[in-house]
């Protein structure tokens, strides 16, 4: 059976660190805003290569923060807007809806799945205050136009970060490449915890100091609340252990690249089309994502193949219950990467045969 992604394996390859490392914590009698996020912090901005970085307790409130932060330095406000990709995971539209910002979808380029800038013009009126843009399956959005359209209409640009570690583009990294930006270390993700946990990185100093009151109760002294703040600490057991990870992400992408670029080169059944990569240093290939209009058939030729794939995602944001205001709307490049999009196995832990045998079996699949 080829999982689709093998955690236990992944973070077997740090055993001995990991377990060095939560022993350390539970000696210290330290759990929480203590030395091991202060390091955290420290590596993580200089990963980013942003001035800050504040751990959270995950990648939703990381996003979440960042607008209530705004909110309370009175950079917006109850109603404005923020420009979306249709095409993203939940978490982006709920940390702006969350805030009471209103979410105005954007179309993705077909090609790429990232939000379009030709498009992001057309969306903005006189309640738009930023462009939350995503760097989805880990391939960089931000372009020159993306950044001028901001600068021209004074829009904050935040980065949805969560599947992104280490992209670059133009030699700068994600999570610096905006205003600001929210990442997640949810264990699947390229750089995952073993449990929740999260980071803002800018290089904005009001920001982080706002923010770094709201994640621990709006508070920056104790019992002293200057904001409605919330509870989104970033625990130290989980920084210790993301101390222990981060060292390890470069060869995580190396070697998420390989097996990225051996499916590029082998895969040639005309039914599957191929992810457009803009640039090798912009792509960290958390996914791997091709497309087919005959996805149930070929999810299922490759299950009894014995090959795991998932479907990321099946339903976009505004066709969800949760947001039935917006289940009117049609969004249809969206509606259609939602309705092909596969992603097949890919990690760091891969071994060669299988790679090989799911190229195999993508290339035999004949419906
Ligand atoms: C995972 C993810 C998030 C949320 O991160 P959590 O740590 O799970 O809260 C946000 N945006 C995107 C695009 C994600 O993939």
């Amino acid at each position: 059976m080829i999982k689709f992604l093998d955690l236990q394996k992944i973070n077997s390859q740090y055993e001995q660190e990991l377990k060095e490392a939560a022993n350390r914590v539970i000696d210290s009698g330290w759990y929480l805003m203590g030395k091991e996020l202060e390091t955290f912090e420290e590596n993580y901005a200089s990963f980013c290569g942003t001035k800050y970085a504040l751990g959270v307790a995950n990648g939703l409130d990381a996003l979440r923060l960042i607008f209530k932060a705004y909110i309370e330095l009175g950079l917006m406000k109850k109603g404005d807007e923020v420009v979306v990709p249709a095409n993203t995971y939940i978490a982006s539209v709920l940390a702006i809806s969350d805030n009471d910002l209103i979410p105005v979808f954007v179309e993705p380029n077909s090609q790429t799945y990232n939000l379009d800038s030709n498009k992001i013009e057309a969306a903005v009126t006189s309640k738009t205050k930023a462009v939350l843009t995503v760097h989805l399956y880990g391939q960089n959005s931000v372009d020159q136009q993306m950044i001028d359209v901001c600068a021209k209409h004074n829009l904050k640009l935040v980065e949805d970060g969560a599947q992104s570690h280490g992209a670059l583009w133009n030699g700068k990294a994600s999570g610096n490449l905006g205003d600001a930006a929210g990442h997640s270390f949810y264990p699947g993700k390229n750089l995952g915890a073993l449990g929740d946990a999260g980071a803002v990185t800018t290089n904005d100093k009001e920001l982080t100091k706002t923010i770094e009151a709201l994640r621990n109760y709006g508070s920056h002294k104790k019992y002293e609340n200057i904001y409605q703040g919330l509870n989104s600490r970033l625990d130290e057991i989980q920084a210790a252990f993301l101390n222990v990870k981060l060292k390890y992400i470069q060869n995580d992408i190396n070697a998420r690249r390989l097996v990225a670029n051996y499916y590029l080169a082998n895969i040639n059944n005309p039914e599957i089309a191929l992810p457009q990569v803009l640039s090798e240093e912009g792509h960290v290939w958390h996914l791997f994502v091709i497309r087919t209009k005959k996805r149930v058939e070929l999810q299922k030729h490759l299950v009894e193949k014995g090959i795991q794939t998932l479907i990321h995602y099946p339903i976009p944001p505004h066709r969800q219950k949760a947001y039935r205001e917006y289940n009117s709307f049609n969004f249809p490049i969206t509606e259609q990467i939602h309705a092909e999009v596969l992603s097949l196995p890919i990690s760091a832990v891969m071994e060669e045969d299988e790679m090989v045998n799911v190229v195999r079996e993508i290339n035999n699949f004949n419906a």
